[in-house]
């Protein structure tokens, strides 16, 4: 190998080095795996979310350590922006400037319309959407006089079409897909790329325990809620994983996805294809 392609090898190998990424909601699930694939790409990581302080120490340092990049923790409760305003304020005093915002805590609730608590409606709206709102808020100016900024917002299919008994997650992934593409547009000229990841269901302890409160609700096995409620709507009748989600988060990241930009892109084994 050329001594040039040498020196390049360590870019070529963690096209992410250098750049700070935030995630909102990594403490687990698509949130904890999006930041797994940018760390291993040489990204600097702020994880956020809730959990055992033990547990969350510990992948903060796992992930430091594997991957030999800088991850850091803010635990802002995305329901509150002025603890959003501070999680921001934190990373940029400790990281750096932003390059990298992945809006990706989420939370569920499923009832009835007539049945919904309105306690549960603002929680949904607060943290699946207006807390998107308030990250981008903070670092976009920034981003755009850097001239480079790449942000994801987790969305999902129900961002795309809805069911019926998810009103406040249906109406929230819908407004995310909606700002996404209010960003895109603003941003257009500037080097900064706004998209949205739209997964169909993916197996992680928010789909574990909708598994259990489904068996329980229709008096059947979990199984049957699998393959006949769940993987009804998802036509390939897998769950998508953690790790796709982080690579195609990954793949937007990079120089190749620089002309992608306000679109709502689809891991959903063919759900909305119908
Ligand atoms: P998860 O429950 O495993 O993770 C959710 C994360 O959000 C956790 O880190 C949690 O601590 C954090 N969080 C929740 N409330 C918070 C708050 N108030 N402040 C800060 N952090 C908070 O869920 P997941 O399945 O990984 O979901 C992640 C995202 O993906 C969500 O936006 C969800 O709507 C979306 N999504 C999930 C699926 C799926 O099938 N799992 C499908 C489509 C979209």
């Amino acid at each position: 190998m050329s001594d040039t392609l040498e020196a390049l090898r360590p870019t070529i190998a963690r096209p992410l080095s250098g750049r700070v990424a935030l995630i909102t909601g990594s403490t687990s699930g698509i949130g904890l795996g999006v930041a797994e694939t940018l760390a291993s790409q040489g990204a600097a990581v702020v994880l956020n979310g809730f959990g055992e302080a033990e547990s969350i120490l510990r992948t903060r340092d796992r992930l430091a350590d594997e991957h030999s990049v800088e991850v850091v923790y803010s635990g802002a409760d995305l329901s509150d922006p002025k603890a959003i305003g501070e999680m921001m304020a934190y990373a940029r005093d400790v990281l750096g400037p932003v390059d990298i915002l992945v809006n990706n805590a989420g939370i569920q609730h499923v009832a009835p319309i007539g049945e919904f608590p309105a306690a549960k409606w603002d929680a949904i709206i607060a943290i699946n959407l207006s807390s998107a709102f308030h990250t981008i808020r903070a670092v976009l100016p920034e981003m755009v006089e850097r001239r480079f900024g790449r942000i994801i917002n987790v969305a999902s299919a129900h961002g795309l079409v809805a069911s019926p008994f998810k009103s406040a997650y249906v109406a929230a992934k819908h407004g995310v897909v909606g700002l996404t593409k209010t960003v895109a547009l603003e941003a257009a000229t500037s080097g900064v790329t706004c998209n949205a990841i739209c997964p169909g269901y993916v197996y992680t302890p928010l789909v574990e325990k909708q598994i259990q409160e489904q068996a329980r609700a229709h008096r059947i096995p979990e199984e049957r809620v699998v393959s006949d409620i769940l993987l009804q709507s998802q036509p390939n009748k897998k769950f998508a994983t953690v790790e796709e989600i982080g690579a195609l988060a990954a793949f937007l990241c990079g120089a190749g996805a620089d002309s992608i930009t306000g679109a709502a892109l689809a891991v959903d084994g063919g759900w909305t294809a119908h």
